[in-house]
């Protein structure tokens, strides 16, 4: 089936950007040449070449992460909480005030529908800075037992945060602001193919006059976020990426005493009663799954639906799909913009072959995709058991594998076999039903008749390999603190 509307193309106008050819990195307060090569940033929707981008190499690093650590000696550790507070809102006024710029580079460089970086990504990015600000000059009573002590809880000093490209502005803005509003400096490496708004946001700090070599952006790929990581001024290392990388990072400052945060992989679960109410469970695993491409470590990758109501659930899920627009991103009627990378593409394309050759059945809705770019619709697998390699991996791509259950027991018993434990979903009618599961679901995060649901107040993380530590709400201080 067919959308039952046609809709005019609406375009948003990316002549609110203003990308220049070429971007050094941030170091110190400006933009300087790196000693490195460069590397050119793509738009995955049309490949083409939106700029030319400096590969930081050791040299660079030392030099980022020596300014830090001067900024932290003389300026930053020394201000009072309520001074760097000024600072964090200034920032995210501005972040405002240039939304739609942020917005229209991050689909640019991204690939993911305007309407999730306008209504979702950019609002939470200055959500977050207004949220630490409001920190800043309260830390002792986020830490009592420090201040039992008589003393403000103290910084750790320079952080080294490495990023993803699934949400570039968004995981900046969670290394960045809850890392400054303690009073510590950053050297920041964004991934090598959304580095745009990193260096958006270096002129943000620019325009906020913001102390030279408070936040310091490298740009690069592995190697120079290998080289950040290990080098031995960082205090503190904050990853959010592949649970492989994750352990790549750990195996290097182990026997360092650099404090590490680690937000990897997911699998998530996301399980549907029978009493629960179909229609907005089809639209709550929509959001789980197709939500920015499904580049989302805690995606409801896993549908477990309880197998009275499976036939139902699976028809109307159908239905939504077929409506689900694929396309332009800059586009505000697209659902599902590009696939960030050939690379990725590439790894959907394969899982999602191997689904098919261990006997799963695949699905689609027709969809046309553009011709240049990298595209894949969205799709479902049904008759997925366990052992199947799309029930245990991460795909990362908008593609759901479909499980059943008859009872709780064996709904808990299934969501939690995966070495996986970031997120769940649990949709019924029955509020104890809901906590009796959330008790059970080993989870960061488990939402209730929602999914993906993400507010600055409330703490993000992973249980096994999903990581350790958490980011976001009053816990995501604590790693940022003595
Ligand atoms: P990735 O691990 O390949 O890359 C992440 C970042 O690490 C990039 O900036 C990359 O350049 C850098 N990097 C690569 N090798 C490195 C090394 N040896 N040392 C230091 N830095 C290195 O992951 P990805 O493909 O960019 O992102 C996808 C993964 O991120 C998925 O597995 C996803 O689940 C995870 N993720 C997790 C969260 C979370 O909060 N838990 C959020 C977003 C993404």
């Amino acid at each position: 089936m067919g959308s039952p509307f046609e809709y005019a193309p609406a375009p948003e106008s990316r002549s609110i950007v203003d990308i220049k050819p070429s971007y050094g990195l941030f170091v110190n307060g400006e933009f300087v040449d790196g000693h490195g090569k460069s590397f050119k940033t793509i738009s995955p929707a049309t490949e083409e070449v939106l700029a030319e981008v400096a590969e930081a190499d050791e040299a660079d690093v030392d030099a980022a992460v020596k300014a830090a650590r001067k900024a932290y000696d003389k300026v930053w550790s020394k201000m009072p909480g309520r001074e760097r507070a000024k600072y964090l809102y200034r920032i995210a006024r501005i972040i405002q005030e240039r939304s739609r710029e942020l917005a229209v580079l991050e689909s640019l460089d991204n690939g993911k529908p305007i309407k999730e970086s306008r209504d979702v990504d950019v609002p939470i990015v200055a959500a977050h800075f207004f949220y630490y600000a409001g920190w800043a000059d309260k830390l002792a009573y986020a830490m009592p037992h420090s201040a039992g002590r008589g003393s403000d809880p103290q910084p750790l000093g320079v952080a080294a945060q490495v990023i993803p490209w699934n949400f570039p502005l968004l995981m900046l803005a969670w290394k960045i602001a809850p890392a400054l509003a303690c009073g510590n400096t950053v050297v920041l490496k964004p991934a090598e193919t959304t580095p745009l708004t990193a260096l958006l946001f270096a002129e943000i700090c620019q325009q906020a006059d913001l102390p030279p070599g408070v936040v310091n952006i490298v740009t690069g790929a592995g190697g120079t976020g290998q080289a950040l990581v290990s080098h031995p001024g960082v205090d503190k290392v904050a990853f959010t990426g592949s649970t492989e990388v994750g352990k790549a990072i750990a195996r290097a400052v182990a026997g360092t005493d650099k404090k590490v945060t680690l937000e990897l992989g997911g699998k998530a679960a996301n399980i549907v009663f029978d009493d629960a109410p179909l229609n907005q469970a089809v639209e709550g695993i929509v959001n789980g799954i197709f939500f920015n491409q499904g580049h989302v470590c805690c995606a409801g990758s896993r549908l477990l639906v309880q197998e009275s109501v499976a036939e139902e659930l699976l028809a109307k899920l159908k239905r939504r799909m077929s409506t689900l627009r694929v396309g332009d991103p800059l586009d505000k009627n697209t659902d599902i913009g590009a696939i960030n990378s050939a690379e990725q593409l590439a790894r959907i394309r394969e899982l999602s072959d191997i689904g098919e050759a261990e006997g799963a059945g695949r699905w689609s809705p027709e969809c046309e995709l553009p011709q240049h770019g990298f595209w894949f619709p969205p799709t479902l697998f049904t008759g997925v058991s366990q052992a199947h390699r799309i029930a245990r991996e991460e795909i990362f791509g908008p593609v759901l594998s479909v499980l059943t259950f008859r009872t709780p027991s064996e709904a808990v018993e299934k969501a939690n076999n995966t070495p996986y434990g970031l997120s769940a979903g649990v949709w019924t009618e029955k509020g104890s039903r809901i906590l009796s599961m959330a008790n059970q679901l080993r989870a960061g995060v488990v939402w209730a008749n929602t999914f993906n649901k993400f507010d600055p107040t409330s703490p993000f993380g992973g249980f096994k390999e999903s990581g350790y530590g958490r980011e976001g709400g009053r816990h995501g201080l604590e790693a940022y603190l003595r």
